[in-house]
């Protein structure tokens, strides 16, 4: 199960408020949650979670955070504060949340959260988190060997996709964020180098060493390490133990409806026929 968030805060611009804005990290509070339940591999959105949350420390928005985001003091000031608020949004992630990936646009959604709960002496949840801007970075690398760093809308933009909803509001981050992330995901979307790793793993039928896999099938040798990380990315492959990979059963899946769209290109098999110890069972 993902759960894709994004959060908004309180915010200076130092050309307003040089001290707070010299120490936003420590003096933003969020002010916006939200949160899209996705399923795993369709990444239909199941439902919602939308809120605004009360600031305490500093109760009246700067004019540059009402600007940036578009929330009115009138939503803030009639909201709960942090602690209600949150309690809330882990109700509405429910329990357990072992198999919960918090999957967000960067790092600061998740840091900010660890931040508020430790202050607020709150849980934390053992959640798995996805940073999809490195995701998105890895993918992209996979596609166009570029490595620039990109925003949520330049990653949007790099698709040719317009902005859906308004920019900032965390509960249209969030729904943007889910589409890209759906995109990235997406068998489909991976690319050749991915769906040939793939097939590699598949008839290897159990965990392989990556320099196995590269001594095996020299033409996966190019882009192995990116393709690895991509791919580790997914729910299509899991490394068991360090340095091996294998195909999670919807990586079977995935590859099962690869192998359609890829069929006109050619054989996704090796250049080199494996040897009997790499296709024998577990
Ligand atoms: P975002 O999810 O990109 O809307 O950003 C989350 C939060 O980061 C915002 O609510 C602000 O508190 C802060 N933030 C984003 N962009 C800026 C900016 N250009 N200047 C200052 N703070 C920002
Ligand atoms: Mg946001």
């Amino acid at each position: 199960m993902w759960v894709v968030c994004d959060l908004e805060a309180t915010c200076w611009r130092a050309a307003d408020d040089p001290e707070l804005s010299a120490d936003q990290r420590h003096q933003a509070e969020i002010i916006e949650i939200g949160a899209l339940r996705v399923a795993p591999e369709t990444f239909e959105i199941l439902d919602e979670f939308s809120e605004f949350v009360r600031p305490e420390r500093h109760p009246v928005l700067s004019d540059f955070c009402r600007e940036l985001t578009h929330i009115a003091q009138a939503h803030v000031a009639q909201a709960d504060p942090f602690e209600a608020v949150w309690g809330r949004f882990c109700a509405w992630l429910g329990v357990p949340l072992d198999n919960v990936v918090f999957a967000s646009w960067g790092a600061y959604d998740h840091a900010q959260f660890k931040r508020q709960t430790r202050a607020g002496a709150l849980t934390l949840p053992a959640w798995r988190h996805f940073n999809i801007k490195q995701g998105f970075a890895e993918w992209r690398r996979l596609q166009t060997g570029d490595r620039s760093p990109l925003g949520l809308g330049a990653a949007l933009d790099h698709l040719g996709w317009a902005f859906e909803g308004t920019p900032h509001r965390a509960i249209d981050d969030a729904r943007n964020t889910a589409r890209l992330l759906a995109h990235i995901q997406s068998p489909a979307n991976l690319g050749e180098p991915a769906w040939r790793m793939m097939a590699a793993l598949a008839q290897a039928g159990r965990p392989v060493a990556l320099e196995r896999l590269r001594r095996l099938h020299p033409s996966l040798s190019l882009s192995l390490g990116r393709t690895r990380r991509a791919l580790l990315n997914t729910d299509l492959v899991r490394a068991p133990e360090t340095g091996h990979l294998a195909l999670t059963p919807a990586g079977h899946r995935a590859l099962a409806a690869l192998a359609g769209i890829h069929e006109a290109g050619g054989e996704p098999s090796p250049t080199t026929e494996p040897d009997a110890d790499s296709l024998a069972p577990r």
